[in-house]
């Protein structure tokens, strides 16, 4: 018999796949930092973050074209591989300390760089540790090249306000904001305090590039949001950068996967009678 499968049946088998190793994983994601399941890549420790950035990345390829200076603050090394495919003529990896994997140091509010000279920058889960955050959005916008775009990600509630306090005792800013070095946890003025900075902003999540089973598969994660930014006086917005919510591409990705998640099921069940029509009697 076999069993019905339902969307995503794929979350139910233990096969994945890390976009950011490109390596299918029989026995699945590792838990996560804080215990959740299903989240960690055993080969490159890649997060569901980092997967879906990858996955972003590869979706906006065609649009981002040559680049010619990628500014990678707080570089993440899940991120490379990905980011050295577009096979951009500048990398500068860029961090407030030094060490391995580090180009060039400096502040965010403050960065050593000429205006408008940042083809494609990524700013993962940085903006929660500045202070001057809104500092560092300016220098952000100032950076972009007029048809530059930004990839920020940030901690983020929707229906909520940021709660921000840069003053407040370290056990505090853990209960709150997550983490001891954490000045806030945002909420849906994030994108205000974006705007208020220059940039245009377009917020996407793994539903805008995949379906439920491609999703499972890959263990993107069904709350990421990324927040794609350019200058806002350039020309058609960060709206242009984002692609039809089910394209042919991710209808059929979908379908393959549900379809493997289908043999794979029909595969256990298969094993499971001949076990038990081979067991003695
Ligand atoms: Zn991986």
């Amino acid at each position: 018999m076999t069993r019905p499968v339902s969307a995503p049946a794929i979350a139910a088998t233990r096969g994945r796949y890390c976009p950011c190793c490109d390596r299918h994983l029989r026995e699945g994601f590792l838990p996560g930092p804080d215990g959740r399941p299903d989240a960690s890549c055993p080969r490159c420790r890649s997060l569901e973050r980092h997967r879906f950035f990858a996955i972003l990345l590869g979706a906006l390829r065609p649009q981002i074209g040559r680049v010619g200076t990628l500014l990678d603050i707080a570089p993440a090394p899940q991120a490379r591989a990905r980011l050295l495919e577009l096979e951009p003529d500048h990398y500068v990896r860029f961090d407030l300390r030094p060490g391995r994997g580090v180009d060039l140091r400096g502040d965010i509010t403050a960065m050593p760089l000429r205006d408008r000279c940042v083809d494609l920058l990524v700013c993962y889960h940085v903006l929660e540790h500045i202070v001057d955050d809104r500092a560092a959005i300016a220098e952000i916008g100032r950076v972009l090249a007029a048809d530059g775009l930004g990839i920020l990600q940030v901690p983020w509630r929707p229906g909520t306000v940021t709660d921000e306090d840069p003053d407040a005792p370290e056990e505090e800013r853990i209960r709150r904001f997550g983490l001891a070095d954490h000045v806030r946890y945002y909420g849906d003025d994030v994108e205000d305090r974006l705007v208020a900075g220059g940039l245009d902003v377009t917020r996407v999540t793994p539903a805008d590039y995949v379906g439920a089973e491609a999703n499972a598969w890959m263990g993107l994660g069904e709350d990421q949001s990324v927040w794609l930014v350019r200058p806002a006086s350039s020309p058609g917005g960060a709206s242009r950068w984002t692609i039809p919510t089910t394209s042919p591409l991710t209808t059929t990705l979908d379908s393959l996967v549900a379809e493997l998640a289908k043999v794979r099921a029909e595969r256990q069940d298969a094993r499971r009678a001949l076990r038990q029509a081979s067991a003695p009697r």
